[in-house]
């Protein structure tokens, strides 16, 4: 069987093949009653049975079991899925859907089978890294070269699509003590989610390497912030803190006004890292915060994790869509999430009137309307 075979070992990601330990949890899915199956996003959205946690994983589990050749076909549905973890929160047996499948797709790839859409996708990734550290070196120098331990890394998203903002947060970071721009645009999500563990590690190393003289990296994208807390190596060099602990810490002059703002929890803080009143804090100094009907670690996924962006890009869109509905039916209205992700998924499906800030542009936009910031060095 799958979990009697090791892969091999590449630094801490070694037990990436969490599929060794994942039988009891594929039975389980195989035999329950479904609870969890109304909370996945991906499902609601495409309207496809065959994309239900519980379908999923019995999919997952006849492989496994060799019951299944594993081919495009039968691991398709292994890439539905953003690995929100959604469905853990309805399961009275903690089963992780989201890690087994996304475990899967290590397997997968090592088998020879992978996305269509995700055929060279290492080579890619590579590519778009050697093109956002250009943007960084040569659009954002003035701010990767300044000296601190202090390093921010903005998330692939905000450098690619709205490197002006990014200029915006480092001003921002710089207003409270010297924060200089990571020169590594990556800590390596996409590589986890399309299953190419050794790409990962190759990259997690190198990562570490040009950040060896930080003391703390201050990280805006949700999924390379718990990557890396999870994966890279426990004796790396620095600290890792979300934005938004840095920004509460920052103890930024409050300039509240009558301001009312939605906050957007993104699964990979809220649900995996536990983070749901810091950016909520940080928020209130400057708004009133009001709550989606789907929250904190009950929160919806905005259709941006796990590659669905690549392998069913209709589909995720349509999450992001979804999301926002509510605050349109509303009314419209100001959405704040503190992921770089999120915030570009959510931004671009956003419906008329329902406007959308990644939490350092709000904090910048309310701080230049009262340019006396009390807030200094942490
Ligand atoms: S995740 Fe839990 S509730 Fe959902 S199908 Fe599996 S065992 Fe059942
Ligand atoms: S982790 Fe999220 S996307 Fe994946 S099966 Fe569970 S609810 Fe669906």
């Amino acid at each position: 069987m799958l979990w009697a075979s090791k892969v091999a070992i590449v630094h801490s990601v070694a037990e990436m093949n969490i599929l060794d330990s994942a039988e009891q949890e594929l039975q389980y899915c195989g035999y329950c009653p479904k609870m969890c199956r109304h909370s996945c996003p991906v499902a609601e959205v495409s309207g496809n049975e065959s994309h239900t946690p519980g379908a999923k994983m019995d999919a997952l589990y006849q492989l496994v079991l060799g019951n299944r050749e594993w081919n495009e076909e039968t691991t398709s549905t292994m890439w539905a899925c953003t690995g929100c973890k959604h469905c853990t929160i309805y399961c009275k047996h903690e089963s992780e859907p989201g890690v087994r499948l996304i475990a899967a797709r290590h397997e997968a790839n090592a088998r020879g089978v992978t996305h269509p859409a995700l055929q060279d996708y290492p080579e890619r990734f590579s590519s778009r890294q050697k093109r956002l550290l250009k943007k960084v070196q040569e659009d954002l120098q003035k701010w990767a070269e300044k000296k601190s331990p202090v390093a921010f890394l903005p998330g692939c998203d905000a450098l690619s699509k709205s490197p002006e903002k990014v200029a915006e947060t480092m001003q921002l970071l710089n207003s409270y003590g010297d924060v200089r721009l990571a020169k590594v645009t990556c800590l390596g999500y996409p590589l986890v989610a399309s299953g190419n563990k050794n790409d990962f590690s190759k990259h997690s190393n190198e990562a570490i390497t040009e950040l060896q003289d930080t003391k703390i990296l201050i990280v805006n994208c949700s999924a390379c912030l718990h990557t890396a807390k999870e994966w890279y190596p426990p004796q790396n060099s620095f600290a890792i803190v979300s934005l938004s602990e840095w920004l509460l810490k920052a103890k930024t002059k409050p300039v509240k006004d009558d301001d009312i703002v939605y906050y957007h929890d993104p699964c990979y803080l809220a649900r995996y890292e536990g983070e749901i009143d810091a950016p909520r804090n940080v928020l209130n100094r400057y708004a009133e915060v009001r709550e989606f009907s789907w929250n904190k670690e009950d929160s919806q996924c905005c259709g941006g994790a796990g590659l669905v962006p690549k392998t069913m890009p209709e589909t995720a869109n349509g999450m992001a869509k979804q999301r926002l509905q509510e605050i349109a039916s509303l009314g419209g209205g100001t959405v704040v999430t503190a992921c770089s992700t999120c915030s570009f998924m959510l931004r671009s499906n956003a419906p008329e009137g329902v406007t959308v800030h990644n939490l350092s542009d709000y904090v910048a936009e309310k701080e230049r309307k009262d340019p006396t910031p009390e807030g200094k060095a942490i």
